[in-house]
């Protein structure tokens, strides 16, 4: 009753007044004095919080600020986004321990070493507590809330604040997504209305595509955290792991009409390897937060929707590491003030909900704080002994292609597991894992349980509805060859820092041709640096050999030198940069006869053409491309490949003149907002030579449009009524449908143009629709296909799976003279799926010269 009464008092008080301002002592607790000297947010970045949702530029000049007048802080740039907006790490504790935050983290980090754990002293270590805002940039109350968080923990006086300071160290990082909080803070402010509109309908509360959630190219940061592709998150990584903190509390934002949550999540969804103990941890700082919440008449839950199962999420990864993860989620006003079934919800109110479970958060971490740091070492201390009960004693991996390695090995560098070469060759299931590419990673060390999450395969689960993917196993994703080892393995040298492949160039200086393999992963970035350069550059579609012997398996990259606008020495620069850049083996050849082969200058080589390509983007709100899938071919392109691409907005696409491209890309999504007349302008040009390539739910568009033909599975009748159920059951029943990331076996043929560059007839595929394709009838069109039990990892509904089972994941429809690719599933995820980016890249290149005799 009480708690009620001093709700409606609150909201009675907020939500009154439409255009009130708050000041500062609105989000600070009462009874506390503040240090004058030390600046207030509103006299650094020009307004009271949550006037206005602070720009970067303006948070990075208040965080200065307070570096510069605190002895409590000290600041460090440990990155730079893509868009070169620093990324600040606050370090705040007392005067005291700054002196000796060395030793004091050299300390801490002894929890997590069995060998010398057991000395320390825990009762006067402090407990460390990384606290993050915003990952998503359109999530903003958490960054507004990180103004006056910082502010108080600079200048708060008292004997409670004081120990506080002396007991924890707080690595403060006050915007873990600076260019979508950029984007999104310009975004709202610039569409205010000094009447501020709480209507929904307002442009205020309708962002643009992409939105503001995503980082430059429109990543999710927070599905990052294990895999850290991206600039922001493998400065944040490199911090966690100098640390390994006890509590990382990350601060979101939900829907407008929701209220707040706190963790824990699902009780069913958490990940196997994360022990009970944490959750029990996390239901324990829940009453901190309730308690807080309670004081000021806050409605929130928790134990629901969300859940601890990805390890890529920021809540979770520390769960793997002997910390707790906590989400919290606020309603969004998504802008200044929106309407929602809880009353007008107010940017303030939102903001500060954070600053009370940042205070709660802090409090908790300093009560507990024996507990926790107890806790972490008993997590280290188990790691051996749990792993020592795993059938698995090691992963080895390998591949033709180094890049690949290179970048798996640097994922598990980077969380600081351990790897080795081994001693001697080993052979598991016919493969050889030789002493040169290969690694071997025994289970048999501190970080265990992070890395069985990163590699481990799971198909049974306790549930069946996922926050996100329900499988992410990493040697898959690179499509390495790999082997769980079950029998005692010899590791070779520890691996320290590993370093990436640099190719050479074999048989000298060419003086008629190079040649080169296509299984390197760069191959793409290579085959690009030609082809721009006005090198003729030709495929193999046959097996061709080196005077040598040296066999090259078609897909295979050879330039003459003969035939060329630049002279030898010219075309010998681009193939250093191709050695020594891409790291791929280059062979010179000084003649083109081979009987064994084709000789070099066979009409079985293709030409290869420099692509022109647009992809589409935008197409409206949300019901248009997705962004995450168009930001991860525009990273890959742009950022990998250095291939340029046009992100044509489909409103652009209606109007403009398309035939500069050769190579236009639907990403997922929808595309009702392509007119009929570009619809009309679009076939025209397949059939003048052009080459669409769409992913997923655009396959149903361009079947639709008549611009191939990609039919999907249906629905089987149902021939007698359903047996009843009851209706609590539908949420449930309809969420356990989703297939929300699973990995799949392809089978595929690597003679087909689209598979160049690949050496096994199997890919795993990451699936995450219910698109399931009927294979076509003719004998050369499904070069990818999915077989009778093709689950890797991870959850599919029995329906669903039935349904998965002997489909294509892959057609080409022939128009006129071009063609049309579709593809069902995502090749460039979340920018770790190195295992599928290639077949992307090869349609890019290959697609028009794909024969008719594979079309639908
Ligand atoms: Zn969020």
């Amino acid at each position: 009753m009480i708690n009620k009464l001093a709700l409606s008092l609150v909201f009675g008080l907020l939500f009154a007044t439409a255009s009130a301002q708050v000041d500062l002592s609105y989000y600070l607790p009462t009874g506390v004095t503040y240090n004058q000297a030390i600046p207030t947010p509103a006299s650094v970045i020009g307004h009271e919080v949550g006037e206005w949702h602070v720009h970067h530029d303006r948070l990075v000049n208040y965080m200065m600020a307070l570096d510069k007048a605190s002895d409590r802080i000290s600041l460090e740039i440990i990155g730079q986004t893509y868009e070169s907006r620093p990324l600040l790490l606050l370090t705040i504790t007392s005067p005291k321990n700054h002196q000796n935050i060395e030793s004091i983290r050299k300390q801490h980090l002894s929890l997590s070493d069995a060998a010398n754990s057991a000395s320390l002293s825990i009762s006067s270590m402090p407990a460390v507590y990384y606290l993050g805002c915003s990952i998503h940039g359109n999530e903003p109350s958490g960054a507004n809330a990180g103004l006056v968080m910082a502010y108080h923990l600079a200048a708060a006086q008292g004997p409670e604040i004081e120990k506080y300071l002396e007991n924890t160290i707080i690595l403060f990082d006050p915007s873990f997504n600076p260019d979508g909080l950029s984007r999104f803070a310009a975004w709202a402010n610039s569409r205010k209305s000094k009447l501020i509109s709480p209507d929904p309908n307002d442009m205020e509360h309708n962002e643009a595509w992409p939105g503001g959630r995503f980082n430059h190219y429109w990543f999710d940061l927070n599905r990052d955290w294990m895999v850290a592709q991206l600039p922001e998150s493998q400065a944040r990584v490199r911090k966690f792991q100098e640390w390994r903190p006890n509590l990382l509390t990350d601060h979101h934002e939900q829907g407008t009409n929701a209220s707040f949550f706190f963790m824990p999540g699902e009780p069913t969804r958490v990940h196997p390897m994360t022990p009970e103990k944490n959750q029990e941890l996390t239901r324990k700082m829940g009453e901190y937060h309730a308690k807080a919440l309670d004081q000021i008449g806050s409605l929130y839950f928790t134990q629901e929707g969300y859940d601890d199962f990805y390890y890529g999420k920021g809540s979770t990864y520390p769960d793997a590491q002997g910390a707790v993860g906590i989400l919290f989620e606020q309603a969004s006003s998504r802008g200044h003030a929106q309407e929602s079934v809880n009353g007008i919800l107010r940017f303030p109110f939102t903001i500060r909900n954070h600053v009370v479970t940042m205070m709660s958060s802090l409090k908790a971490v300093n009560e507990m704080r024996e507990e926790l740091l107890s806790y972490q070492r008993d997590f280290y201390k188990t790691s051996l002994p749990e792993a020592a009960k795993d059938p698995v004693r090691a992963y080895v991996f390998t591949s033709r292609d180094k890049a690949r390695v290179y970048h798996l090995a640097e994922i598990l560098q980077r969380q600081q597991i351990e790897m080795y070469r081994p001693a001697s060759a080993l052979t598991f299931n016919g493969k050889t894992y030789d002493t040169e590419t290969s690694i071997i990673v025994p289970t048999s060390q501190a970080q265990y349980r992070l890395l069985k999450g990163m590699f481990g395969r799971i198909t049974q689960f306790k549930d069946s509805l996922f926050y996100d993917i329900s499988s992410w196993t990493l040697p898959l994703a690179f499509g390495v060859d790999y082997e769980e080892v079950k029998t005692p393995v010899v590791t070779g040298t520890r691996i320290q820092n590993i370093q990436p492949p640099v190719g050479k160039i074999i048989g000298d200086k060419g003086s008629y041709a190079y040649a080169f393999e296509t299984y390197g992963y760069y191959s793409p970035r290579a085959l690009y640096r030609l082809v721009s350069h006005g090198i003729r550059t030709k495929v193999a579609t046959s097996a061709f050999f080196h005077p040598s012997g040296k066999k090259f398996e078609a897909g295979s990259i050879v330039v003459s030198l003969d035939n060329q606008d630049k002279n030898p020495d010219q075309i010998e620069v681009y193939i250093r940069e191709i050695a020594e850049r891409d790291g791929i083996d280059i062979y010179a050849f000084n003649t083109g006869l081979d009987y064994r082969g084709v000789s070099l200058g066979s009409s079985s080589f293709q030409l290869v053409r420099k692509p022109e390509i647009a992809m589409l983007v935008d197409g409206g709100g949300f019901t248009g491309v997705s962004p995450t899938d168009a930001g991860e071919i525009w990273h890959l392109l742009d950022q990998r490949f250095n291939i340029p691409l046009t992100c044509m907005p489909v409103a652009v696409f209606n109007s403009a003149n398309i035939n500069r491209y050769t190579t236009i890309i639907l990403p997922a999504g929808g595309y009702g907002t392509i007119s009929e007349a570009a619809k009309e302008k679009l076939k025209l040009w397949v059939q003048q030579g052009g080459v669409i390539i769409g992913f997923e739910q655009a396959l149903n568009w361009l079947t639709g449009s008549g611009l191939g033909k990609f039919d999907m599975r249906k629905d089987e009748e149902k021939k007698d009524a359903a047996k009843p159920k009851p209706y609590a059951d539908i949420a449930d029943a309809v969420g356990a449908q989703e297939t929300s990331g699973a990995i799949i076996e392809g089978n595929i043929d690597i003679t087909n143009p689209l598979f160049y560059g690949y050496y096994n007839t199997t890919m795993p595929m990451f699936k995450s629709n219910n698109l399931f394709m009927e294979k076509s009838k003719g004998a050369y069109a499904n070069p990818l296909t999915y077989g009778g039990s093709p689950l890797m990892s991870g959850y599919i509904s029995k329906i669903n799976y039935a349904k998965l089972k002997n489909t294509s994941g892959l057609g080409v429809s022939a128009v006129g003279r071009g063609r049309v690719i579709g593809f069902t599933e995502d090749l460039a995820f979340r920018a770790y799926w190195f295992g599928t980016n290639k077949v992307l890249l090869n349609a890019i290149f290959y697609g028009s010269f794909l024969s008719p005799e594979m079309a639908r």
